[in-house]
């Protein structure tokens, strides 16, 4: 129980009081704790055990609580941030990085660590206990342990620095994002456009202080969040319009007080540093030392593979869009295709292709039936029930939902996990995109439940309906699932390895990507589906068509990816300072050759590059790929069995359940993919699945 004396954040291991987290709590909960595992660890340091009931036990504990309280605080700045909030957070920061480093730095732990490594004990721990002591080994290496004090210490400025810089950045991309809205009050301007843009689009408005704007009337906001930039990008016939929001976009944080460039060549020369420091050749060689793949050479094989198979259909679907933008008649007709063209002439030529537009399914997919069938899904697959918990638990805010898991014994039986889901996008308090995050973990002690935030952006109710959901945010919202999944249905019970823990960055997705594939099962994908208005099913004719649609414009979406990705590496492995080049001469050289249409001089796209700047992917974001290599491949073994034969499904998910959602990060994730698949992985699955295989005869 939380009484008044009790700092909401030192609660830990049991779900949060969000009722009751204030951010006046971070600021004195943090501190308080910080300096309990100060001493706690000083203890350890001077008793020190090389055991793994004497050393690792502890460390767990420790980083379960640090985890806990650090957690909530990083998951209420992602969906719930506000200034006083942002404060206490900058407030502490640099402390609690500086504990991180102590703990990781600390040469008694590592000195234990390396006693139990070599010690009698070793031998007679099981192989996820020895996968936690070398994991240990290499992350405190990394970590600067080895380093003598001099450079120890400038290795600690530069993880504070970073740290530092990582949340200016963040922030200077939700601000500048925030900051613009399009307010448009002529009709035409608004030509094209979906009903359910129109609607969003009035509510911005009134929020933004248009009071009486309507969806029919105006005037109309468009703000740079996805649910508003992506209907009216691919549907806003007003080409000056869609000029004006694209510059917008890919322009954001990159003037100003917001100008995230130097934040980003700071970056890059910090992490260039940090990694000399510990005698790597560049970061990108350091982010793979902890990686699935072997080394950079492996990355640099699969990029190109993947390039190879990819370039060429990208260049033929450049063209089509230029003969479709060239025969198109009246206004929206262009001559030359523009960037801020490409996404509105691919959904005519979608549409014409395909008969059908992306908006065109949303009624058909209302939130609370999507919710249904991916329930259902996982029922078949993995035997487990999902039931509602709504009101057991308190919630950040009122959209949000509460989900417990029940096993194969079914809901009679003790809940084996539970997730809250906080579905919708809202400009202001809540960061873009979609994520799952740890709330409990399962760990040490009781074996407590594991829980899951899945968070996603998707476009909120309007008009008094539920949310329906484009295509899209269906498979990111099965994406989120299989996140979570691996998470809850962890049987690893170690909380250093357990769920998505200690998994290599590139496999972590395996799961994930794995559930989008579902979204283009016939039988899943229209059980999940009921008309708003009318309740029916999607029609077997839409679904050919999606299906259909799935390969278009494949290549070229595989070459933006491989662009990002090849980007990342590129800006990781070099060098800048003495080359007298900068970080937008790296982006337009590799755009050369990962691009059929290049980017605009003005192209600041790497000024709201979230992911290598201030999420987890720097010199990571090949991962994606990598481990869509491997969930199409795991796939594949479904396809195998007959998806439509019941029987052949259940058993092969519960294959999957057992080894790639079980292990979590105690088994090497080449080792947990071939007990499911019996096999090393291979990119055909990925190829043949985007339509970019050869056809064979
Ligand atoms: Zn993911």
């Amino acid at each position: 129980m939380a009484s008044a004396e009790t700092n909401p954040l030192h609660l830990h291991g049991v779900l949060p009081r969000f009722d009751l987290i204030e951010p006046s709590d971070v600021e004195p909960g943090i501190r308080e704790l910080l300096a309990e595992l100060v001493e706690l660890l000083s203890q350890l340091e001077a008793n020190l055990e090389p055991s793994w009931t004497g050393l690792i036990e502890p460390l767990e504990a420790m980083s379960e609580r640090l985890g806990y309280a650090w957690g909530l605080v990083g998951h209420l700045m992602g969906v719930k941030n506000s200034d006083a909030l942002r404060a206490a957070h900058a407030s502490v920061q640099t402390e609690v990085v500086t504990f991180g480093l102590r703990l990781a730095q600390s040469r008694p732990i590592f000195e234990g660590l390396g006693a139990l490594r070599a010690g009698p004990e070793f031998d007679s721990l099981d192989a996820p206990q020895r996968r936690i002591v070398q994991t240990m080994l290499r992350a405190a290496r990394h970590a600067g342990v080895g380093l003598d004090e001099v450079a120890r210490t400038r290795f600690n400025e530069i993880q504070a620095e970073l740290a530092e810089l990582g949340t200016n950045f963040s922030n200077h991309v939700l601000d500048a994002t925030q900051a613009f809205a399009m307010r448009i009050t002529d009709h035409a301007e608004m030509a094209g456009t979906p009903d359910s843009l129109k609607q969003l689009a009035a509510q911005n408005a009134r929020e933004g202080g248009d009071e009486g704007a309507t969806a029919e009337q105006g005037p109309w906001r468009i703000t740079l969040d996805a649910p508003s930039l992506m209907p009216f990008l691919e549907h806003g016939e007003c080409r000056q319009r869609r000029e004006e929001l694209y510059r917008a976009y890919v322009t954001r944080a990159s003037s100003g007080k917001l100008d995230n460039t130097p934040i980003i060549e700071r970056i890059l020369e910090l992490r260039h540093e940090m990694a000399a420091l510990l005698d790597f050749e560049s970061f990108a060689e350091l982010s793979i030392d902890s990686k699935m793949a072997p080394d950079i050479g492996a990355v640099d094989g699969l990029l190109e593979e993947l390039r190879g198979a990819s370039i060429d259909v990208a260049r033929r679907d450049l063209e089509a869009l230029r003969d479709h933008a060239g025969e198109t008649r009246g206004a929206a007709r262009v001559e030359t295709l523009e960037l801020w063209d490409v996404a509105f002439f691919a959904e005519r030529l979608r549409e014409a292709r395909f008969d059908y537009s992306e908006e065109a399914l949303r009624p058909y997919f209302p939130l609370p039936r999507v919710l249904e069938g991916l329930f259902a899904l996982a029922r078949r697959l993995f035997g487990v029930s999902i039931v509602s918990a709504d009101g057991e638990t308190s919630v950040w805010h009122p959209d949000v939902r509460f989900f417990r898991l029940f096993g194969e014994g079914g809901e009679d039986g003790e809940p084996i996990a539970a997730f809250f889901l906080d579905p919708y996008s809202r400009s202001g308090d809540k960061r873009g995109g979609a994520w799952m995050d740890e709330c409990l973990g399962r760990s040490g002690e009781r074996l407590r439940t594991p829980v899951a935030y899945l968070v996603c952006n998707q476009m909120p109710p309007v008009g008094g309906k539920p949310s329906q959901m484009s295509f899209d945010e269906v498979v990111t919202l099965f994406h989120e699932f299989g996140h979570g999944l691996q998470h809850m249905l962890t049987r690893v019970e170690y909380g250093l390895a357990s769920g998505i823990r200690n998994i290599e960055w590139d496999a972590v997705e395996l799961p994930s990507q794995f559930m989008e594939n579902w979204c283009y099962h016939r039988e899943t994908l229209i059980g999940l589906s009921q008309h708003v208005d009318t309740g029916d099913p999607l029609p077997d004719e839409l679904f050919d068509k999606i299906e259909a649609a799935r390969t278009y414009r494949a290549g070229s979406q595989m070459l933006r990816q491989l662009y990002f990705a090849s980007m990342d590496l590129a800006l990781h492995r070099e060098d800048l300072r003495h080359s007298g080049q900068d970080v937008f001469d790296v982006q337009r050289r590799i755009a050369e050759r990962t691009t059929v249409l290049p980017p605009l001089d003005g192209d600041r796209f790497l000024c709201s590059f979230g992911h290598i700047f201030s999420g987890g992917y720097a010199a990571g974001y090949y991962s994606y790929k990598w481990a869509e290599v491997l969930s199409a491949d795991a796939f594949s073994a479904f396809e195998e069995a007959g998806l439509d034969d019941s029987s052949a499904v259940a058993e092969t998910g519960r294959r999957f359940r057992d080894t790639v959602l079980s292990l979590g990060g105690g088994t090497p994730p080449m080792e947990v993919f071939e007990a499911f698949r019996g096999r090393p992985p291979s990119a055909e699955a990925l190829l043949r699945h985007s339509g970019l295989t050869r056809a064979t005869t």
